[in-house]
């Protein structure tokens, strides 16, 4: 049955997926603690409106990106296709504008309608942080600080850098597009099609082109550097400053400009040369105006999110799971006896296996499959002896361990490996 698959773009997660998965959302979660994020969890639905207003017409998510039905009741409902609209959201409407400054982490699954390839997917997951109701530049490099011992804790830093860019104001931004219209037009004739298409709506995003004929145009191209105000210049060498006095090693790219339109001053972005065209592992910047484009108090706010996909493609090394103990029954008596012992370590914090079928060759295999630390052998001789067989799986010791004293044994040897 050819519609017994998931659909186009999705995906399951499975064993060493899925654990790297878990992995890198644990590892983010644990760190956001040690740096004062809480975390928050939205919808991963929306009026449409959430998404249609903050994240402008002209960019790629709304004009060709998002999942929008209406329900039944007539609403416009979008999937969200990314976490800050969402957020933010909810800091309007839960009235959390008396308990700035916040600082926040999320995870889920997010939506975009693309082209699925490696690294590229229509329902992905991000992990991303929030830090609203701060202006000082500090918190701009609190959060790019959080992302990059994140990614050095995930083993991946070597094979990510990070770029930085200030767009400014929306002033600057303003007469500094004038002045890129003017140059893209003197080039017309050699631009792609799609840059073509951009000119029209959106042409800061030429910049970010990734066609050959658009990259040699971007060249001489006018930069958005000459064009910021002092203020804008002022906090981007604030942070330039504070990154170097943390050894957090970046490379200013002036050709770096996001997709969205809420971004303004800093945005930043840890790129990969590993995954083709998906390169932006761990994107963000600073969004001081998007509270007050939804209706709410003007908020500055600054944070970044990542695909956890394109995290999970760059570790490595598979994970290692958690080492069992294997139990081995021989025999319909001892069946029961390790049932009730599987029970009580399992309640003491042990992982157990029950290797319940197969010949003592094919359950020692798979105790060896499973990784086990060690395997206990209950057969008749030590029911009666009250001796139980416990074998060393790292050195292929065996020894014999009383009964009563099982569970003191595997405390004193495998202590490690209780959860
Ligand atoms: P790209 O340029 O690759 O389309 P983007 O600029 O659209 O990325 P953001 O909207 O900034 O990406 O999303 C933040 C992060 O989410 C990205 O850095 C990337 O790691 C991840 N991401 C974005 N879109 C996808 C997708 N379709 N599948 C998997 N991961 C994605
Ligand atoms: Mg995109």
């Amino acid at each position: 049955m050819s519609q017994l698959q998931p659909v186009r773009g999705t995906h399951d997660l499975l064993n060493d997926v899925m654990r790297k998965h878990r992995h890198i959302i644990n590892r983010c979660l644990l760190l956001c603690e040690r740096y004062g994020f809480n975390e928050i969890k939205t919808p991963i639905f929306e009026f449409s409106d959430v998404f249609l207003r903050t994240l402008g017409e002209t960019s790629d998510i709304v004009s060709k990106e998002m999942y929008t039905f209406l329900d039944k009741g007539g609403d416009s409902i979008s999937l969200r296709p990314e976490g800050t609209a969402g957020v933010v959201r909810a800091f309007i409407s839960e009235g959390l504008t008396h308990q700035l400054p916040l600082k926040l982490f999320y995870e889920g699954p997010m939506f975009r309608y693309e082209r699925p390839q490696k690294g590229r997917y229509r329902q992905f997951y991000q992990i991303g942080v929030e830090l609203l109701g701060v202006e000082n530049p500090d918190a701009d490099v609190e959060v790019i600080s959080l992302a990059e011992l994140l990614l050095k804790e995930l083993g991946v830093l070597s094979r990510v850098q990070l770029e930085i860019n200030s767009i400014g104001d929306k002033a600057s931004r303003d007469t500094f597009r004038k002045e890129l219209v003017n140059y893209y037009k003197k080039h017309e004739k050699s631009l792609s099609e799609e840059s073509l298409r951009r000119l029209l709506i959106n042409p800061m995003r030429i910049l970010d082109s990734k066609d050959r004929a658009d990259i040699a145009i971007n060249q001489n191209a006018p930069q958005l550097e000459h064009f910021l105000n002092p203020l804008s210049k002022e906090k981007f060498t604030h942070i330039q400053k504070a990154l170097d006095d943390l050894k957090i090693n970046y490379k200013i790219n002036p050709r770096l400009v996001r997709g969205l339109d809420y971004y303004c001053h800093l945005v930043f972005e840890f790129r990969t040369t590993e995954l083709g065209s998906q390169d932006a592992v761990l994107s963000g910047g600073r969004y001081d105006g998007l509270s007050e484009i939804m209706g709410g108090a003007q908020t500055p706010a600054v944070g970044w999110a990542a695909g956890v996909e394109r995290l999970s493609l760059l570790i490595p090394t598979e994970l290692p799971t958690k080492r069992p103990i294997s139990l081995i029954p021989l025999g319909d008596a001892a069946e029961g006896v390790c049932r009730e012992l599987a029970h009580q370590l399992r309640s003491q914090g042990f992982a157990i296996d029950m290797a319940h079928s197969g010949n003592m060759s094919n359950r020692m295999k798979k105790a060896t499959k499973q990784n086990a630390v060690a395997a206990i052998i209950i057969g008749d001789n030590e029911l009666q002896s009250g001796d139980y067989t416990l074998k060393i799986l790292d050195t292929g010791a065996q020894l014999k361990v009383k009964k009563a004293d099982l569970a003191k044994r595997l405390n004193a040897s495998f202590s490690h490996y209780i959860s």
